[in-house]
């Protein structure tokens, strides 16, 4: 099944009322491909989530840039994934490396969001990348392993089986006689289409050093490779991995014609005009 081009804009902490309706005029106006060949999600801060989604054209949605880990309740600060749902909000970001690196959000908390948000019907762009620091000791795969298997939930169990118990005699003692053993390992996304993994190297971050295209591709291809082994060929052939980190309207076509980059999470640059035409890199 061929993967959809998926285009994310990340306003971020960015915008005041003007501005976004601005934008949003700017992109109701704009000629782009056809939904059937590319999903457009843009995510606004949360107090301009209902304006966006009452003014936006009704082939882009709308994505919060985070919510709560759990039910909604005496969390001050917090947005719950229900209050998404209430207002009819179908995406949103989890683990961007902002999050991770200044409020110490942890691969298990992120995992724990993503199964959360997951449960209630939300559909998660899910964010891995590794530090420069990281790529340049060559541990890049192992961190962004790590990053999409709590994402995943992947645990393991040892189920013991024991099917015979012996009695020594002599001894009065009982030993085991006959065990089996089996390792089972479950992940908690039971739907991977709601899911798009961003693989966003944290040194390409808003610094204006994007990975070069055959980087990009060679850390999806190995992303692609984890989900087969780890998940199934299916979920690894299906699912989209997108690249994030200082795309702009002059690389987005290089980096979009890679065969295991199908598609974007575009921060600066969303909320320029050039935004269209990373949305164009699509045809
Ligand atoms: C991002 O924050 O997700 C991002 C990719 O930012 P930028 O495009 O500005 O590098």
């Amino acid at each position: 099944m061929a993967r959809k081009f998926f285009v994310g804009g990340n306003w971020k902490c960015n915008g005041t009322a003007e501005e976004v309706k601005k934008i949003v005029n700017t992109l109701n106006e704009a000629q782009v491909p056809s939904q059937d060949v590319v999903e457009v999600v843009v995510s606004p801060p949360y107090v301009f989530l209902p304006l966006v989604k009452s003014t936006l054209r009704s082939d882009f949605h709308v994505a919060a840039q985070n919510c709560w880990v759990k039910k909604g309740g005496a969390f001050t600060g917090e947005v719950s994934a229900e209050m998404l749902v209430n207002l009819d909000i179908p995406w949103v970001i989890l683990g961007h490396s902002e999050r991770r690196a200044l409020l110490n959000e942890t691969n298990e908390f992120v995992g724990d969001k993503v199964a959360y948000a997951l449960a209630q019907g939300l559909s998660v762009i899910a964010c891995v990348g590794e530090t420069l620091e990281q790529r340049e000791a060559g541990s890049t795969m192992d961190v962004v392993a790590a990053q999409t298997k709590a994402i995943a939930g992947i645990h393991a169990y040892l189920l013991v089986f024991i099917t015979k118990l012996q009695r020594n005699g002599l001894l009065g003692i009982f030993f085991l006689h006959r065990t089996s053993f089996l390792l089972v390992m479950t992940d908690r996304v039971s739907n991977w289409s709601k899911v798009v993994i961003a693989y966003e190297p944290v040194w390409a971050i808003g610094t204006g050093k994007v990975a070069s295209p055959a980087q990009a591709q060679e850390v999806h291809d190995e992303l692609r490779k984890w989900l087969a082994k780890n998940v199934s060929a299916d979920v690894a052939a299906t699912t989209r991995i997108i690249y994030g980190g200082s795309v702009n309207g002059g690389n987005c076509k290089e980096l979009g014609g890679q065969a295991d980059v199908d598609g974007f999470l575009v921060g600066g640059a969303s909320l320029k005009p050039e935004f269209i035409d990373i949305i164009k890199a699509a045809e």
